[in-house]
């Protein structure tokens, strides 16, 4: 029997716990397998552009530490991470700062495989069984993938086209609440970024209420103009738990993302990444710390940005030139997606086995809603695509979209 055929588990007597049997696979993973096929225009991944990974560095960064501190680099190490790489994050969110007097600590910082991780973590030292858990509407797929694992009751919270609207955080709607989730810049599915006012809103938000904020950040430096938006971390960092990563920057099949939390949470979240993994592999915590040590990310950023920015300039005029009237779409000033919203009778489910037939891919909406879900939705990546590529699938999906109408 092949081992990874779960199928041949359900002949057997072997008891799955209640947890595992709620499981169900990812909309994405399924659809990702058929749009590996080379003639099918795919903007369903949500994977940044290989093109933009530094191999040639990383391959130099191998050497030296292999060469000069291979015991080390080889062993295992601390669960909070490599201190000169905390050290590192410490000091950059402390020079990001809203008002340069932010200081963050590096006991603050946890090192985490990949933020997905974090995002698990969370899930597990904050929620029980029906703990009401905030997210945006529409969320991170692999968030509530995360936090479903721990059983909460999902409480949506209204967003327009500036992001969350903190308004509607009122006392009914977050009673009891465990985490609030939020993504502030370039949103996973809509690309939308938070205004100031809402981010400082929220901020103030964090520091009343009796449950932490998570501000998950991994496409904050994707910002096509380079003119970030301070962080909500900098606006309250005491009250907010911020996650980044290093998936969207360098690479993601490292596994280095982050976690930075007050103290308090720090501790339990330790614990529970000591019983998960012991640590984030040390070989690639360091490799993520001798490339980003000198401000290599200063000038490798902006290349990625500017590839992203062309890409994704080339999917609106695409969009503008093929799609009927009564279809709408973010316009994204930075990261890797638009979300698009069809007349309200398209159901993008069904959309999307009509476009795999023309060899064209998307992400439906629906999985992004924690609860009632859009149905009309639909999230598009233009990262991985060449712009010539990138009007010849949207022209395909307009087509069938019109014959819908
Ligand atoms: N959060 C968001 C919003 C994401 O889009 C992703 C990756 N798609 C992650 C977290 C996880 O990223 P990683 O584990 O690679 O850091």
């Amino acid at each position: 029997m092949d081992p990874s055929d779960l199928t041949n588990v359900s002949t057997r007597s072997w008891q799955l716990s209640e947890r595992a049997r709620k499981l169900t696979s990812s909309a994405i993973r399924e659809i990702l397998k058929v749009t590996e096929r080379p003639d099918v225009i795919s903007f369903a991944g949500g994977l940044p552009a290989p093109s933009t990974f530094p191999a040639e560095r990383m391959r130099a960064a191998s050497d030296r530490i292999l060469r000069d501190t291979p015991g080390a680099a080889l062993q295992y190490s601390a669960t909070e991470g490599y201190l000169p790489l905390r050290e590192w994050i410490a000091a950059r969110h402390s020079a990001h700062g809203a008002n340069g007097s932010v200081q963050i600590r590096p006991t603050q910082v946890l090192i985490t495989t990949g933020s997905q991780q974090a995002l698990d973590l969370l899930g597990k030292v904050l929620v029980c069984p029906q703990s009401p858990v905030l997210v945006e509407t529409p969320t991170y797929l692999g968030a509530l993938q995360s936090f479903s694992l721990y059983e909460p009751r999902y409480v949506q919270v209204p967003t327009d086209e500036s992001g969350l609207i903190p308004a509607a955080l009122t006392a009914e709607l977050t009673a009891g609440a465990r985490l609030l989730y939020a993504q502030p810049n370039f949103q996973n599915p809509t690309g939308r970024r938070m205004a100031v006012e809402r981010r400082r809103e929220l901020a103030a938000f964090a520091q009343r209420a009796p449950f932490p904020v998570i501000e998950d950040d991994p496409y904050g430096a994707l910002d096509y103009r380079g003119e970030p938006l301070p962080t909500m971390l900098s606006m309250a960092p005491e009250h907010i738990v911020h996650l980044g990563s290093f998936s969207k920057v360098l690479a993601p099949g490292l596994r280095v993302g982050y976690i930075v939390a007050p103290e308090e949470l720090h501790f339990k979240l330790v614990q529970a990444k000591q019983a998960t993994d012991l640590h984030t592999p040390s070989f690639t915590q360091r490799i993520v710390h001798e490339v980003v040590k000198d401000g290599f990310l200063d000038t490798h950023v902006p290349t990625i940005r500017a590839l992203y920015r062309d890409q994704c300039a080339a999917m609106l005029a695409a969009l503008e030139r093929y799609m009927p009237e009564g279809v709408t779409w973010t316009r994204p000033e930075g990261g890797m997606f638009v979300w698009a919203q069809l007349p309200p009778a398209i159901d993008t489910m069904k959309l999307l086995e009509e476009a795999i037939a023309q060899n064209v891919a998307f992400v439906p909406g629906a999985p992004f809603y924690a609860n009632e879900a859009q149905h009309n939705t639909l999230r598009l990546s233009f990262v991985t695509v060449p712009p010539e590529k990138i009007d010849a699938g949207i022209a395909r999906l307009a087509t069938l979209v019109r014959a819908r109408i």
